[in-house]
């Protein structure tokens, strides 16, 4: 029997978890706040931003939100993140990507104080993730990390192959998986859109990993028997539905279900875990700051401040 991981079930327990932390931060007379900064106006960037919002609300963290018109000069932007950078009540600060092409994204990415860079994408929080003592981790690679641990299963020694490197999902995944510890010391190989003979990979792999953004990528051939498919990728094609289209994964679900022994869907898997993560990069950060130890889910040890 293959373990369909319903991620929505994970992370709603996670979510009451985080709650019990902000009960105990209020406690101590802290409201984690999450500031939300969009200079977009894309409908997908909206959508994305209020998700957050709502996420935010649900769990008692402060959601305080920004809009920077996007025709606005970069200044504005930055003007805005230095203000949330000196704002006590601001405990994390998410700039939404995409930023207009004329606003320099690595720049965006440094001017986030690290330790509010909920994101986990500052140059110093990336290295401290690769040093192997993470500030933030990034909210998707974490969310695929909890939802291995929520299916007891154990990465230790198992091959793991990584499809993608990109900078928010591939190469922080990877990074988790080869850490000393809990979730790490997975035996780890990264593939690409350059990669020769894909399947070959993944066909050895005991947990694959799919970040590649391309639609059913994927199939049932290219995995092994029994082996774990976590799948990130959520892809728009066209469906004969009311909105026309459908959302898939990289991997294709049917054939890949028949040969996985745990897998996780699209809709419904890894996607519900990166909001939830955020949530606690939040809460993590609000403790970090204000000093006041909280038992953060699946993080084994208690924050110290
Ligand atoms: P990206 O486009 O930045 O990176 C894709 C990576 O896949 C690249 O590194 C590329 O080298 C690799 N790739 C592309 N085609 C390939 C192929 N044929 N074979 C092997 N590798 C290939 O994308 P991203 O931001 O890393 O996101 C990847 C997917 O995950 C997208 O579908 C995105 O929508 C989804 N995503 C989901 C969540 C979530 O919460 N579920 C979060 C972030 C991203």
């Amino acid at each position: 029997m293959t373990h369909v991981l319903d991620g929505n079930a994970v992370g709603d327990r996670i979510r009451g978890e985080l709650a019990d932390c902000i009960d105990e931060l209020a406690a101590e007379g802290v409201t984690p706040g999450l500031a939300t900064v969009l200079m977009s106006d894309d409908p997908a960037s909206e959508t994305y931003v209020s998700m957050k919002a709502r996420a935010c609300e649900e769990v008692g963290i402060e959601g305080i939100h920004h809009e920077v018109d996007p025709d606005a000069p970069a200044e504005e932007l930055f003007e805005t993140v230095d203000r949330l950078n000196d704002d006590p009540a601001v405990h994390g600060i998410l700039v939404q990507m995409p930023v207009p092409d004329h606003v320099d994204k690595r720049r965006v990415l440094r001017s986030i104080d690290p330790g509010k860079d909920v994101d986990g994408f500052h140059p110093e929080n990336v290295g401290r993730l690769v040093a192997g003592h993470p500030r933030f981790k990034p909210c998707t690679p974490h969310g695929v990390q909890l939802l291995l641990e929520a299916a007891d299963v154990d990465t230790e020694g198992k091959d793991a192959v990584v499809v993608g490197r990109s900078d928010i999902v591939g190469k922080p995944m990877a990074n988790l998986l080869i850490q000393k510890g809990p979730g790490g010391n997975a035996t780890t190989t990264i593939c690409h859109s350059r990669t020769d003979d894909l399947g070959a990979k993944t066909r050895e792999a005991d947990v694959v990993i799919a970040a590649a953004g391309y639609p059913e990528l994927i199939d049932g051939s290219m995995i092994g028997e029994g082996a774990v498919v976590i799948d990130v990728g959520v892809n728009r094609v066209e469906a004969d539905t009311e909105k026309g289209y459908e959302l898939v994964g990289d991997v294709e679900f049917e054939s890949a279900k028949e040969k996985a022994s745990v897998i996780t869907p699209v809709p419904g898997g890894v996607g519900p875990m990166t909001i939830t993560m955020l949530l606690y990069n939040t809460v993590k950060a609000a403790a970090l700051r204000e000093g006041v130890a909280v038992s953060l889910p699946g993080e084994g040890r208690p924050v110290e401040p």
